[in-house]
């Protein structure tokens, strides 16, 4: 059950877009509208607070004299999509194509060929980025769209290719229906970003790129099977020790198109959004240590029992999450328990907290109630309670900037979308501290990824595309 709450008005109420009409329910001016999605985007990041404002933009700027149609080929999408579906291919809609595995080299080789097709110029960096480059007119500083080429094993033909693919395609589009550019356009495939061949690798293209692989990552980042991603590289051909010649200062912007992995855009029968922020991302490590003793010659109330302490902070961090309602989100994972006995009170109880707000100022405060909580139940309780963090992503806002132009792009487009933010780690959060950044998502069925069923509509990622080159022909043209 949906619970709703300050923070999110589910479901949509009548007007907003999952109800939308026709432009003729449209009578507000830009400029009040303006204003709308401005505050909206400055509280931010919060996924479906107010879904009339930017869907009520697109009709009243679609009387934009500048309005360009953006046209893209669907037999272009369609192909290309399932010709790269065909390096790794699982099953009959899977896909497994890990970093640097000959499935990968054949699948980059392929994107090179359709940039150089596209005419545009095509440049491979020391880790094995691939970049199409639409030279502009003026030497201003990049804008860049692109997303990941390898997969989960087994993934779906869609994260990350279809990023990778969309870029290219709105840029190839772009050169064919205007020509050059003022500013110069480049879309890339990233080499790695799942961590399903070397864990500890996630992001490996775009930290490359940032420039946050430190000299010891080659040969310390070790796959499943104990190779290490140095060792990986060489096999197809790149010097591990040259990772820092990836490294780019010249990005002024980079978009990302990438499927939603959830269920709100199909919820809403939309088909895209502009993400307004990537969630911030924390994980506990936690031991609460109590008492082992006797489970019949003990009494209730002269135990320490770990497992009660532990049955009572693990409802408590997960009321706190449905309390707070969209978007927080809170889980529970990896529990240990010690001794794991029928007749024995548990001595300590091991487990994970993964806990994830968008929001950079409700992320701390999620993260010191749970910690309150996790101390007064312990303390209460008799426990000892001690914890470590072993993962901390700071949110990563959208530029504010970008999200109104490709809000824009999709209205001109007139394109149905919604603002939402993003509760998956991507690509863009690395590049975020290179450049300014928003993402484009596009409805996935059933919300499902990382899997085979993986299914976004060719009507929808054409709704995407047109997005991603509208707002691209609005800030190089
Ligand atoms: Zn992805």
């Amino acid at each position: 059950m949906i619970r709703s709450s300050g923070w999110s008005r589910w479901p949509p109420k009548e007007g907003s877009p999952a109800h939308f009409q026709s432009s003729s329910d449209v009578l507000a001016p830009a400029v009040a509208l303006r204003d709308e999605i401005d505050t909206f985007c400055q509280r931010g990041y919060l996924a479906s607070s107010n879904h009339n404002a930017p869907f009520r933009k697109e009709a009243a700027l679609s009387t934009d004299p500048n309005t360009k149609s953006i046209d893209i080929d669907t037999s272009l999408v369609e192909q290309y999509l399932s010709q790269m579906a065909q390096f790794g291919k699982f099953g009959q809609t899977g896909v497994n194509r890990v970093a640097y595995s000959p499935e990968w080299v054949a699948a980059m080789d392929q994107y090179a060929k359709w940039c150089s097709d596209a005419n545009l110029v095509v440049k491979r960096d020391s880790v094995g980025n691939i970049w199409g480059v639409l030279q502009g007119t003026t030497d201003r500083n990049v804008i860049a769209s692109g997303s990941h080429i390898d997969s989960q094993t087994s993934g779906g033909r869609y994260d990350g290719s279809l990023g990778a693919l969309s870029a290219l395609i709105a840029l190839r589009a772009l050169n064919e229906q205007f020509g050059r550019p003022k500013r110069t356009l480049e879309c890339v495939a990233l080499c790695e970003e799942e961590g399903s061949r070397f864990p500890s690798a996630q992001f490996w293209g775009s930290r490359a790129i940032t420039g946050r692989i430190s000299p010891e990552d080659p040969d310390r980042v070790l796959g499943w099977d104990g190779q290490s991603i140095a060792s990986a590289m060489r096999e197809v051909g790149l010097d591990p020790v040259k990772f820092l010649e990836s490294k780019r200062e010249d990005i002024d912007a980079f978009i990302e198109l990438h499927i939603e992995q959830g269920p709100i855009l199909e919820q809403l029968g939309l088909p895209v959004a502009i993400v307004t922020g990537i969630t911030g991302i924390r994980h506990y490590s936690v031991e609460l240590l109590g008492k082992q003793d006797h489970a019949g010659a003990f009494p209730m109330d002269m135990r320490r029992d770990a497992m009660a302490g532990f049955s009572e902070i693990s409802t408590g961090l997960l009321n706190t999450a449905h309390r707070w309602g969209r978007p927080t989100v809170t889980t529970v994972g990896r529990i240990v328990c010690e001794p794991n006995f029928p007749a024995i009170v548990p001595g300590k109880i091991s487990f994970t907290v993964d806990c994830r707000h968008p929001d950079p100022e409700l992320c701390q405060k999620l993260y010191e109630t749970h910690e309150a909580l996790m101390r007064e139940v312990a303390e209460r309780r008799q426990l000892d309670v001690n914890w470590t963090i072993i993962n901390d992503h700071p949110p990563c806002p959208s530029d504010l900037g970008l999200i109104d132009i490709f809000s824009k792009g999709a209205a001109i487009q007139r394109v149905p979308f919604t603002t939402m933010h993003s509760g998956a780690g991507h690509d863009c959060q690395q590049m975020g501290r290179i450049a300014k950044v928003v993402m484009i998502f596009v409805r996935s069925k059933g919300g499902r990824s990382h899997t085979p069923d993986e299914f976004s509509s060719v009507e929808d990622i054409l709704a995407g595309i047109r997005t991603l080159a509208a707002g691209l022909h609005k800030m190089a043209y």
